[in-house]
């Protein structure tokens, strides 16, 4: 009923979730429902766990029901400004609200504040990524998966820059070729979401106050790799969707009709209410076998 609603409003209604490649609204039932929860930055501070717990009920309670949940990173509040006691905490608090408030599966992305790079502690068991890894029972910090007929692509997006100082955002020679080879090795006919905590191309960027004759976008927001990324798409027109997220801001871009999604943030301004004009919230698609989607940013 409600899908059916949704549908009969996509006339122009701001209301109604946006139907994507080919103009005809899917006639028959998604394959998939997915929510896409980003930057969480978890931490007992702030409300954040109430508020956290607050936005898995509402994932939970939607109709038709989500079935799988991708994490998107950013998953604890920040490895790199803490003690190792205090990280630890953080995610502990993470597996316990998960435990105790959420039944739905998630898979998750690594995201720059995952990671621990503290110069001082190189060679240690906790340093780079293996740490979130563990965390996150991840066996690598990018890989692949099917599911309801889709191919779901989870890339790492956060590497240390050429000084090694600090983090841009790029897949790196080995992963590129990786994905290459994913992408070679899918049928033509299944259709394909990545995922990054990077987005791989935003607007965003271009929002920015005291611009006074040129924007400044920095390898830390956005992909560095997007020409060549987005070149290897344009070969393989199955891949329809990436999701990111990173900036807690809310943008749609569609570029060679994939559809470039920065789902804003759960924990919106770092659980000091809106980035800007963008709510704290999550992202919900509903996926069709021929590769068509609807999504909407929904605020808990
Ligand atoms: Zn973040």
């Amino acid at each position: 009923m409600r899908r059916r609603a949704a549908l009969k409003n996509l006339g122009g209604l701001l209301a109604a979730p946006a139907v994507h490649v080919g103009a005809a609204a899917p006639a028959e039932q998604p394959v998939l429902r997915i929510a896409h929860l980003t930057d969480i930055h978890l931490k007992n501070d702030l409300g954040a766990p109430a508020k956290f717990t607050r936005c898995l009920h509402h994932v939970q309670q939607q109709t038709p029901k989500v079935q799988l949940i991708m994490n998107g990173g950013d998953v604890v509040f920040d490895m790199n400004k803490e003690n190792l006691g205090a990280i630890d905490d953080q995610w502990k608090l993470m597996k316990s609200v998960l435990k105790a408030e959420c039944s739905l599966p998630m898979v998750y992305c690594l995201g720059n504040h995952d990671i621990w790079w503290h110069e001082n502690t190189k060679g240690q068991a906790t340093y780079g990524k293996q740490y979130a890894m563990q965390q996150l029972e991840l066996a690598k910090p990018y890989y692949s998966f099917s599911r309801s007929g889709w191919k779901f692509i989870v890339l790492d997006s956060v590497h240390l820059d050429v000084d090694a100082t600090w983090y841009i955002g790029k897949l790196g020679d080995e992963q590129f070729a990786w994905l290459e080879n994913e992408l070679r090795t899918t049928p033509a006919t299944t259709p394909v979401l990545v995922m990054s905590h990077i987005p791989i191309l935003t607007a965003v960027l271009m929002i920015q106050d005291d611009v006074v004759n040129r924007w400044e976008m920095l390898g830390g927001d956005m992909h560095t790799d997007t020409a060549k990324i987005i070149n290897l798409f344009y070969k393989h027109p199955n891949v329809k969707l990436c999701l990111s997220g990173h900036l807690h801001l809310r943008d749609k871009v569609v570029y060679n009709n994939v559809t470039y999604l920065c789902n804003g943030a759960v924990s919106g301004a770092w659980w000091k209410g809106n980035l800007r004009e963008t709510a704290p919230g999550y992202g919900v698609l509903d996926l069709y076998a021929d590769g068509r989607f609807t999504e909407s940013y929904v605020n808990y």
